[in-house]
This record gives C-alpha cells, structure tokens and sequence, in this order.
C-alpha cells in the first residue's frame, strides 16, 4: 500500500469563475459530470463545494449538496468529499448550517481549524465549532479531511486527536500558498511534513502555479495530491485547464513517471481507514 497515491480533484471550490475559465462547473450536474470525469482520469475523491446553478456564486444548500452526492454516487464509486468551509454563510446559525453536509453522509468533509485571513476576508474557526464538527463527523461516521494552511492549525489538530476527536488514521490535507497562510515552498511543505503525527495520512495542494511545484513534492515525499479549479485555472503558464479531469490526468501521470501507483476508490478507502457503506 505504500507506493499508492490518492488523488483528489477539487472541482469547483468557490472562487473560481466561468469567466476566469469557461469549464468551471456550477451547476449540480456540471459539477458532478466533473467528478466523474476525474475519477476516469484517475481521482479516488472528488472535493465538493456547490454554486448557485444560475449566477455562479458560492451557495451552501443542503439540495444542492445532495443532488451533487447522488448525481456521483448514482454513476460511480468515487469518494465524496463535501466542504463544511462555508464561507459565504454569515449569522448566528452559520456554525450548525456548515455542518448541514455531514447529515447526508457523504464519504468525507472537510474540517477547518483556526481562524485566518484568507485573501480579503477573514475565515472564522472558533475551536469551539472545530471540536464540534469533529464530534459530528465522528457521529455520523464521515471521515474528517483537516484541513491546515498554517502549522498551528497542525498543532490545534493534533490536540483534538489525542482528546479521540478523529477516527484513525486521521488525514491532513497541507494547503500550501493560499494568501495569508503558509507559502508554498520547498521548505515550509517539509517543515509542515515534520509537524505532522506519525500515525496519519496527508495530501498536498498549492494554490495557482505553486499546484505542479507542490504536488510533485507530495508524489516525491510519499503523500497524497489535490488537483483541480479550486486551486488552480491553467495547466502551463498562459494555458487554461480544459477540464478537472485534463489536470487529474496529469498529476496521473506525473506520479507514474516518478514511481507511485495511482489508488483505486477501495485502496483509498483502505489507506484513510472509510469502511464501505452498507
Ligand atoms: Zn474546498
């Protein structure tokens, strides 16, 4: 199992738009025909986040999150990964309705920890809501992916699984160069590597031209990759990605070259520890 790499494709996120790049997905069947997509390309999760289908902008419904997990799930076996990030959401529910994607059981969610500036706005993780999420995903047996844009968000994460937060082997996904978490370089993915527990998986992505840099770094120091709109528009300087699943394939084939094989659903299952659903 060692030499096997999971790939994840996060297909849409929240920022990216049509006009950046006219293959961003924003309606449900368009974001899952890119999951899809992906997962033919080589991806074992798809990382989801939905859109408004008519104007784009970044939507947090419960429907629209549903007809995206069952739109996949009615076609493949992927894993399905549904951000709780919930950005968009503001208000004194905006904490309980980010976790309104854990109810519908998906695979996995994203876990945030630590509040940040991200870009121009400030992105709020009380540890508060963290531990809570946590509870809940443990509950409803979906598996966390913690996601860290700075080493005190790894610290914070390693607090709440010795507490039994995380079914294990807890999962780290180490997001590098997003303004103003950690940057993307050599050295801080190393020194982000080395803060990590010993027992857990991880991933990497870097955003915009820090994606080729950092996955190649992840496939050389034996951990998982994260491809797709989210993070980035182009497959070379000057040359939009036509599709997810065009950059998938090329972190594919990238991790060939160097050595890895690429996990199927059932092996990613098996390395993150996301037993088959009855
Ligand atoms: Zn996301």
């Amino acid at each position: 199992m060692e030499n096997l790499i999971i790939i994840t494709a996060a297909v849409t996120g929240s920022n990216p738009t049509k006009k950046m790049n006219p293959a961003v997905p924003y309606t449900p069947r368009e974001i899952a025909d890119a999951a899809v997509e992906s997962h033919r390309a080589g991806a074992a999760i798809a990382h989801v986040h939905v859109r408004d289908p008519d104007t784009g902008k970044p939507a947090f419904k419960r429907e629209l999150f549903k007809e995206v997990l069952d739109r996949i799930r009615d076609r493949c076996d992927m894993l399905v990964n549904l951000t709780t990030s919930g950005f968009n959401l503001h208000g004194p529910d905006a904490g309980d309705r980010r976790l309104e994607p854990v109810s519908l059981k998906p695979d996995m969610c994203s876990l945030d920890l630590g509040s940040m500036n991200f870009h121009d706005r400030v992105f709020i993780n009380p540890p508060q809501w963290s531990e809570k999420a946590a509870a809940c995903m443990l509950a409803n047996q979906v598996k966390p992916e913690i996601e860290v844009f700075e080493p005190g968000h790894i610290r914070q994460a390693v607090d709440l699984a010795k507490r039994g937060s995380f079914a294990p082997p807890p999962y780290f996904q180490l997001c590098m160069g997003v303004p103003w978490g950690i940057e993307a370089s050599v050295e801080s993915l190393l020194f982000m590597k080395n803060q990590l527990p010993p027992d857990c998986r991880w991933s990497v992505l870097g955003v915009g031209k820090a994606q080729l840099p950092m996955i190649t770094m992840g496939i050389l120091l034996g951990g998982n990759i994260r491809v797709g709109f989210e993070d980035n528009l182009f497959v070379k300087k000057g040359v939009p990605a036509k599709s997810n699943a065009e950059m998938v394939a090329m972190a594919a084939d990238l991790a060939t070259r160097l050595g890895r094989d690429v996990a199927s659903v059932d092996q990613a299952r098996q390395i993150l520890g996301i037993p088959k659903a009855s």
